[in-house]
This record gives structure tokens, sequence and C-alpha cells, in this order.
């Protein structure tokens, strides 16, 4: 199978990169560098869809970025990185005269409302209630293809939670302060955190990229996973079990207006307060996760 990967040169695109190919898959990543393997988005504008039959996007500016001030310039990027990748795939996959079999967008747990008590599966119904939902909204919105296209290849989202692996997304940042015994919980720490090992979320997706079995009766609406554990886990818990295996204390409480202040109250929520996320239509699929529980992942990362 050869797939199209955007954004593929980043922490989950290299995981899924390493999967594919170590399963005989030919890859291409789209980035806005040229480079062996790789074209740009202007060459997919420019010249259309190469032959794929299979295409993923995972492209998008850091929401976690330190270097990064919360201004308006860093939430157009948040979302012109995700919305005109996402929109330049689909609109090439339509336009395309051999168009891939199965299309996966990768968005966030984020469009849930946070709660300490709703738990949400890929059916709960969400409407947009702050800034980082109605991304996830516009995200997915433009990953949708018309009828026409539907009919030939299938649409897929993961929304995905936390992407905890060895070289990026949140644990990169967190492992130095743990390592100094400067971690702790954030907020009020009972917000539930949910998480994925890199791992299964490269698994997901790239079932996901297996040939569908497409028929008349097939909606036009996208497939959705939730990327996530099975295992509910909280801010306090996962802080707890990370300096358990750490072997350092987790005794310095990070309060939510501290957080607030560093991050900018409009993404501190995604630390600060959280969704239980169900990944139910996920192991319906029949989908084993490699690391269920947080203990595995997280042994699996630092080392036990
Ligand atoms: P990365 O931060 O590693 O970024 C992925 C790629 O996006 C980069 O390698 C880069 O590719 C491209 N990119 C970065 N900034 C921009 C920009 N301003 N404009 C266009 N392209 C840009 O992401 P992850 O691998 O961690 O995540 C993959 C996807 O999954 C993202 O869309 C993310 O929002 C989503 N997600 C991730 C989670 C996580 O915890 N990591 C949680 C939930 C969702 P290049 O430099 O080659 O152009």
């Amino acid at each position: 199978m050869r797939v199209l990967i955007g954004g593929g040169s980043g922490f989950v695109g290299r995981e899924l990169t390493r999967l594919l190919r170590d399963k005989g898959h030919e890859v291409t990543v789209i980035s806005r560098q040229p480079g062996p393997g790789r074209i740009t988005w202007g060459e997919l504008e420019s010249r259309g869809l190469p032959p794929c039959d299979g295409a993923v996007n995972l492209a998008g500016e850091n929401v976690l970025n330190p270097l990064r001030w919360w201004n308006e310039s860093y939430k157009k990027d948040l979302f012109s990185s995700r919305i005109d990748t996402t929109k330049a795939l689909s609109q090439a996959i339509t336009a395309s005269s051999s168009p891939p079999r199965s299309w996966v967008l990768v968005s966030g747990v984020a469009c849930y409302k946070p709660s300490l008590t709703a738990e949400y599966t890929e059916d709960s119904d969400w409407t947009p209630f702050d800034l980082l939902s109605q991304l996830c909204k516009e995200w997915e919105a433009a990953a949708f293809l018309p009828e026409s296209a539907a009919k030939t290849t299938k649409q897929v989202v993961i929304r995905a939670g936390a992407v905890l692996g060895q070289d990026g997304g949140a644990m990169k940042q967190m492992l130095l302060p743990f390592w100094l015994g400067l971690g702790g919980t954030l907020g009020s720490g009972r917000q539930p955190f949910p998480w994925i090992h890199v791992s299964d979320l490269a698994g997901i997706i790239a079932r996901s990229l297996e040939p569908p079995v497409l028929s008349e009766a097939t909606p036009p609406t996208p497939q959705v996973y939730n990327g996530v554990a099975p295992t509910i886990t909280t801010n306090y818990e996962f802080t707890k079990e990370l300096g358990r295996i750490l072997r350092r204390p987790t005794i310095f409480p990070v309060p939510e207006f501290i957080m607030s202040v560093l991050l900018g109250s409009e993404r501190a929520v995604i630390l600060t307060q959280g969704q239980k996320v169900i990944p139910m239509k996920t192991l319906e699929s029949g989908y084993q996760f490699k690391y269920p529980d947080l203990t595995s992942a997280l042994k699996q990362i630092v080392g036990s």
C-alpha cells in the first residue's frame, strides 16, 4: 500500500511511518520542507494528489508549543495549519482520477466538553463551546468529502487524547520537571486525563487505512474513532503513577491560575480540565491496545 501522510515528519507521523514501513508499505510525507520521500504542500496543490492507496493528515502547529505566547497570531496558526492542510488534502482526493481507498484525519478530544462526570463515546453529540472545540469542528468539517468522492474513499476521523511516547508530545515537556522532583498535579488534579500511547494511535491509524468495504449502503459520513486508552485516568492518578515509576516525589501542585497565566486560559484548559472519553467504536472495531493501562504505557516510555 502507498500512503501519503500530511505532517508525517512529526511525533505521531514518525511512529506511523515506522509501523507502515515495517509492514512493507510505502510512505510519502507532505511537509513544508522539501526532502527525500517528501512532497511539499505547494506541490500537492499544483500537481494534484500523487498515486496513493491511503491518505492521512497529521499536520498542525503544536497546541502546547512552549515557545509561543498565546495571542491572535498563534491562534490563527493553530487553525490555518490544520484546516488549510486538511482542506488541501480533501480537495486533492476529490479531484483525483484515482483516489485513495481511505482518508484519515487525526483530530482531538477537545470537541467534548470537559466534565468530571460525563462520559463521551463516538456517538455523543457535541457542539462547539470554546475556541478549541470550534477548532475541532472546522478541522473535521474540512476533511469531509462530497458524496461523489465518499463513494470510493472511506473517511475516518480519529479523536486523539494526549499522545504519550518517548520522543515527542506532552511527555517531552513533562519529563524534565518530573525527573527533577518538581512534578505535581495540575489544577485540582481531579480532572480526567484522556491519553493514548503513540504506538496505539499509530496502530489505530494503520488499521483505519486498511481497504474498506464500501457499499451503496455505506453512509457518506466519516467513521469516528476515539483515540484514547480504554482506562479512564485522572490527572492525579497520572501524576502519582509517573512519579512512582520514576521514583521521584510529586509534591508540587500547580494551581489553575498559574497555568492560565503561563499558557493563556483558553489553552490551559487542555491540562487543567478534561473529559472521560471512551473508545467504544475503537474497541468494537476489534482493535487491541498494546498499552491499555497507564502503568504499561509509562513503563515503556520511561523504562521500568
Ligand atoms: P507535531 O507537533 O509533531 O506536528 C506534526 C507536523 O505538523 C510537523 O512535523 C510539521 O510538519 C507540521 N506543522 C507544524 N506546524 C505547522 C504549521 N504552522 N503549518 C503547517 N504544518 C505544520 O504533531 P503530532 O505528531 O504530535 O500530532 C499529529 C496531529 O495529531 C496534530 O494535528 C495534532 O493536533 C493531533 N493531536 C496530537 C495530540 C498530541 O498529544 N500530540 C493530541 C491530539 C491531537 P513539517 O514541518 O514537515 O511541515
